[in-house]
């Protein structure tokens, strides 16, 4: 196991933010840590990486003890934050030399692979612009080759993909699979579904500081939730009411969610039927996704 967390708890201020979690990840797999804002996400990475020490609870990490061995087991480890903290003052080039030398290495063995890291982050041709002057994207991309600066094996990422544009999540997420592929394990949070049933061999979905689902993105949609879906949205002729409380023994459970009904079923001909006859009512049928269970398991209501 790349990871082992036992018994976890840590509480601020004697608020319980993870409260109990027990988890393992395989080594040369890609785990998802998902739950909505405040679920302790964050909390949990800090901890298993040994920057915040458990109130109680055991944390193994690429064979070491934490916190008691942080330092040993962090050389092994990688870490892309959910904030950039690139030095803004300095080039690309600079950045992954400052940050070589904070594992020990030497400048030459350093600047050896700095080429290599770059052309991986797509920047084979910044390698001495400043960081103010790269977008969003570039930046993100230089925090994962930054990550990847001592060879590490397990690679822990805080929202790797959070405030990117769709071209720039696809590239984030291309680079992830290669280094799944290289036989890395990655292990991220994130609260976009899409980007944990694309990447995530197994993921947990914590709430409240607890693990409440674990399994692959496939299992979770095969335990938690009818397979098909059929989205009904209303045409501003406000007959969605009314059509909900008349189709509803059609599928097995409905959601509404502001002009939207949700209608999850095993077989939706009989409810696509009914929708072929209903004036002024858009739907999409779909099968269901991670989305359908998170909102399922978490609630609709927000959590800012
Ligand atoms: P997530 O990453 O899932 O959004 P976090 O782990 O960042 O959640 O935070 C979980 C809860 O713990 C939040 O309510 C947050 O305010 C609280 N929290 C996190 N770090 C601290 C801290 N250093 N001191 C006090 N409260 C904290």
């Amino acid at each position: 196991m790349a990871l082992q967390v036992s018994e976890l708890k840590k509480s601020y201020g004697g608020e319980p933010v993870v409260a109990g979690l027990s988890f393992a990840v395989a080594a040369g797999s890609c785990f998802g840590l998902l739950g909505p804002n405040g679920a302790g996400k964050t909390t949990t990475l800090r901890l298993c990486l040994g920057l915040t020490a458990p109130d109680s609870g055991r944390i193994e990490l690429a064979g070491q003890p934490i916190p008691a061995a942080a330092q040993t087991a962090r050389a092994r480890v990688g870490v892309v934050p959910q904030f950039d903290n690139l030095d803004p003052d300095f080039t690309c080039t600079e950045n992954l030399l400052v940050f070589g030398r904070y594992f020990g290495l030497a400048d030459h063995d350093i600047r050896a692979r700095i080429p290599a890291l770059l052309d991986f982050a797509s920047l084979g041709n910044k390698a001495d612009a400043r960081i103010a002057s790269l977008s969003g994207g570039m930046k993100r991309r230089l925090t994962l080759a930054r990550a990847l600066i001592n060879d590490p094996d397990i690679v822990f990422l805080d929202e790797p993909t959070t405030g990117l544009d769709p071209q720039a999540r696809h590239l984030i997420w291309e680079r992830l699979k290669q280094l799944k592929a290289a036989g890395k394990t990655l292990i991220l949070t994130t609260h976009f579904m899409d980007e944990a049933e694309r990447l995530a061999d197994t993921l947990i979905v914590i709430d409240h500081g607890r693990k409440i689902a674990e399994g692959s993105p496939r299992e979770l949609i095969a335990r938690h939730i009818e397979p098909q879906v059929v989205e009904v949205y209303d045409e501003f002729h406000g007959r969605l009411p009314e059509f909900v409380e008349n189709q509803r023994a059609l599928a097995e459970r409905v959601e509404v969610s502001g002009e939207t009904a949700f209608f999850y079923c095993h077989d939706p001909r009989p409810l696509l039927a009914r929708l072929a006859d209903a004036d002024g009512l858009r739907y999409v049928h779909r099968a269901s996704n991670l989305e359908d269970v998170f909102i399922k398991l978490t609630g609709r209501e927000l959590r800012d």
